[in-house]
Parts: C-alpha cells; structure tokens; sequence
C-alpha cells in the first residue's frame, strides 16, 4: 500500500493547478484573438460598434460611429444612446425595446432614425445582441451599426419611380406591353387588354400564347413584323391589322424595340400599340373622296364620258407625243342634227336622254383603249384618235354615224330624217411646229360645217 505523502500531494495539487493556468491563459489568448479579429472584420466593414450599459449609458463608441455620427467617443460615453434619436421615434417605446434586448431577444436588426451632430436625419441599421459576464448574466448590449440613409433614399426613390411607372403602364390610353424571344406576353397593360377584347391583362397574357398568331390579323404582317423586328432590333409606325378575342380586327399602329439580358443575349422585346381604326377609316374615305372628285373633274357629269377639260389633257398629251414619233392624229367632231327642234318637242329631259344615249352609243363604237370619246359641249362629241391616219378615222366616224342613227329614237322635226342623227366632220395631221392644236380642231369643225351644209346626216373629210 503506498502512501502519499504531504509533499507528493502539494507537488501534485501544484501540477493541476498549474496546467489549469495553463488553459486559462491559453483561453484568454484565443478569446483576445477572436475579440481583435471580430473588431478588425467589423471595422472593415465600415459597421461602427457602440456597447451600452444596463442603464443605455454608451461604454463603448468606436472609430466608425465617430465617423457616422460625428462625435468623438469622450464626448458619448456616459451619454444615452437615446439622446441621439430623433424626433421621429418613439423614446418609451425604444428604451423598452433596449431593456427586451437584455432577456427576450428575438429581432437581431432594428432601423433607427438617429441625427448626427450636424443635426441631419440619418437612418442606422442596429444589429444587436446582449453582452454576458462571466456568471453569463446580461451586462450590457452590443451594437454594430450601419448607415442606411442613401439605401433607404435610393430604395425609396426607387419605389416612387415603380410606383410612377406602374400608374402609367396602368392608365396609359396606348397598348403597353412585354414579350418573351417565344412571342408570348409576359406583361400587358389594361388598355392592351381592352384593345384586344380580353376582360383583363391577366387573362390576355394567360390565354395569349402566341402573339404573331393569335394577335395579328394577317399572317404576311406578323412575320413583316418579327423580321424587322429582329432585323432592325426596333419598330416604328409599324401599321398592320390586329385581331380581337372575338375575332373581329383594328387597325393599330405600333412600335417595338428587343430587349436583352446581362448577358447581351435578346431575351424578348417591349412594344405600344395603338388603335388608329378611326384615322384609317377618315383615310380611306379621303381616298374615295379623291377618287370620286378626281373623276368628276375629268368627267362630263350627264354622259359619263371625258369632259371638255380632259379632251383638252388628252389632245395636248397626244399631239406631244405624236410629234416626236411624227405619226397620225385623228380628230371627229359630231353633232347632233336639228337637236333644238327635239328639245322643242320632246322636253329638255328627253333631249338629257338622248344626249346620254348617244354618248354610249359613240364611246362603244371606238374601239382603241387609247381613243378617247369626249363631251365637246351641248349636244356636240369629238373622239381623240391617235395613230389614226383621215382615211382610219372617217371609217370609224360612219360607224358612228350608222350606230346613233340604228338607235332609232324618234325624231318627228328632224328635217333630215326620222330619227336622231349626227353629222360628223374629220380631220387628220402629223403634228409639227407649224401647227397647233387648234388648227385640227378648226379643220374638223370645217368638215363639220360642210357635213351640215350637205343636207346632214354624213361624214365629211377634210381637205387640207
Ligand atoms: P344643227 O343640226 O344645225 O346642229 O341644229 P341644232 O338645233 O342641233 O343646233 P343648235 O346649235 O341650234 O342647237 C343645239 C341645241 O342643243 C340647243 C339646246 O337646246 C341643245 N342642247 C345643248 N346642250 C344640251 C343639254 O345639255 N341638254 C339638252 N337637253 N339639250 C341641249
Ligand atoms: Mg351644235
Ligand atoms: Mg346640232
């Protein structure tokens, strides 16, 4: 049995303790070292580090919070952290909330609204957590403190630019809208959806899956449309048809632009769109409007035929023409016989009749898509016949003469004959400087007057 002896016993007593110093130190060692580390990562971090007491007295105000707040650590310390906050927060309210830190912390982050020495407002984000004494019984509180102002400014301001634009994407009196690269919409505004016929932008963009199909009217337009899209990576006063739910159209007109992702990639494209139905339908009614007015300035209203005004186009253009190819131009001049005496008899609305029955008379016996049949005035006609020697033309102005006189339309006080006739004078030139245009039309009034003076109802030639 062996027996320890007193001074074995101190020697060993003294080992244990002196290994147990060992550790502590060694503890206190790694704890100092993670205490510099935490310290040198916090300041870093441009986080400031502020430690109250059990009171809210500040202990601790580092390097940064004077750089926050603008002042020095021996000007806070012993101050309350609540002499600095300002108007805005609720004091009671936060030095209760101070005081639940130290037992019932939950919320490890609370904004504050501070003010610095300058006496601006600042927002500080306060992360926080209880500091424990060696009993692990709360001693005071610990903050790393970050200025927030220009974040929450810019988170602000940000808001108020969404805000703003989601107003105006929302009551804008234009289609707005986003697609994806498949053509599908990934965003629509209400007036997009109203246009389109859908009861609302959810539902057009769910039910629309495919826009060149489903939103264009005309398939030709739909890939005119994402071709020059993707060609030009923007569209402008693109007008095409669009096509409602319901499958009735409208004219729009609209404008896109590709859109891309980080990575420049084109991930879709964004575009407006824009009801013009009731500019295109004043423009085609303009149009007609036009055409009709064009018409009637060429055209003698009671006949139908070309007027005095564009019998003077015409022979003006063709006697050009005629005169550099040095070829044929044929006038007839026609009138009808003894026509007062019919108006006398019949009325002035027969005679209106008569006039239009014999101008379709006239105009169906020319055959040429380049002669022209012309009112010349009254109940006188004249027919443009280009490349058309005399002799072509008096031909042609007996089959005149014998068509009108086969309408039989009576006419009781015609001195030569039964029935409505004409006379017809011709006249024939190869246009050149040394005559005009009036010199033909004299030569074929000429004509016309011997045709009269002959006894009527005849073609007369004339002589040069
Ligand atoms: P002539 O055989 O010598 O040509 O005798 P005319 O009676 O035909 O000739 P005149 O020049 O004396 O009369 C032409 C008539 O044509 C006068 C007018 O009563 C008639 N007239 C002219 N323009 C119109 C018209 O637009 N409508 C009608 N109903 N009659 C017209
Ligand atoms: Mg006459
Ligand atoms: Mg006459």
């Amino acid at each position: 049995m062996s027996v320890v002896s007193p001074e074995n016993l101190q020697k060993g007593c003294g080992n244990i303790f002196k290994s147990r110093e060992a550790e502590l130190e060694h503890e206190l060692k790694r704890l100092q070292q993670t205490n510099r580390i935490l310290r040198e990562l916090i300041a870093r971090t441009h986080l400031a580090y502020i430690e109250l007491d059990l009171d809210h007295k500040i202990t601790e105000w580092s390097g940064h919070a004077e750089v926050i707040f603008g002042y020095r650590r021996e000007q806070m310390c012993g101050r309350l952290l609540t002499d600095l906050v300002s108007a805005r927060e609720n004091k009671d309210e936060l030095v209760q909330f101070l005081s639940d830190i130290l037992y019932n912390a939950k919320r490890k982050l609370r904004t504050i609204s501070m003010i610095n020495m300058e006496g601006d407002e600042l927002f500080c984000d306060f992360y926080y957590t209880p500091v424990l004494n060696e009993s692990g019984m709360p001693s005071g509180i610990s903050f790393a403190v970050q200025d927030v102002t220009t974040i929450r400014e810019t988170r602000e301001t940000l808001k108020r630019v969404e805000k703003d634009l989601n107003d105006i994407f929302g009551n804008a009196p234009i289609g707005i809208y986003q697609a994806n690269s498949e053509g599908r919409f990934i965003t629509a505004n209400p007036e997009l959806a109203w246009m389109l016929g859908y009861e609302t932008a959810d539902v057009l963009v769910e039910k629309m899956t495919d826009i060149a199909s489903q939103m264009f009217a005309n398939e030709d337009k739909a890939e005119e449309f994402f071709f020059s899209l993707f060609e030009a990576e923007q569209l402008n006063r693109f007008r095409s048809e669009l096509k409602r739910k319901d499958g009735s159209t409208f004219w729009a007109l609209s404008y896109a632009h590709i859109t891309r992702n980080d990575s420049g990639r084109i991930s879709g494209f964004y575009g407006f769109a824009i009801d013009i139905s009731n500019t295109v339908r004043t423009e085609i009614k303009l149009q007609q409007m036009n055409e009709e007015l064009k018409k009637i300035s060429i055209m003698d209203g009671l006949t139908q035929i070309a007027n005095r005004r564009r019998f003077d186009e015409i022979l003006d253009s063709e006697w050009k023409r005629l005169r550099r190819e040095k070829n044929n131009l044929a006038l007839i001049l026609c009138d009808i016989d003894f026509f007062k005496n019919f108006n006398d008899t019949y009325g002035h609305k027969t005679g209106d009749e008569c006039l239009q029955v014999v101008a379709k008379a006239i105009e169906t016996s020319v055959k040429r898509p380049s002669d022209l049949v012309a009112r010349y005035g009254g109940e006188e006609f004249v027919i443009i016949l280009p490349n058309t020697n005399v002799a072509g033309a008096f031909h042609v102005a007996e089959i005149i003469r014998k068509a009108v006189r086969n309408l039989s339309i009576p006419h009781g006080e015609s001195k030569t004959d039964r029935v409505v006739t004409l006379s017809l004078g011709v006249a024939g030139v190869v246009p050149d400087d040394q005559q005009t245009q009036k010199d033909l039309i004299n030569l074929a009034d000429k004509a016309l007057y011997e045709a009269k003076a002959r006894g009527r109802n005849q073609s007369v030639m004339s002589h040069p």
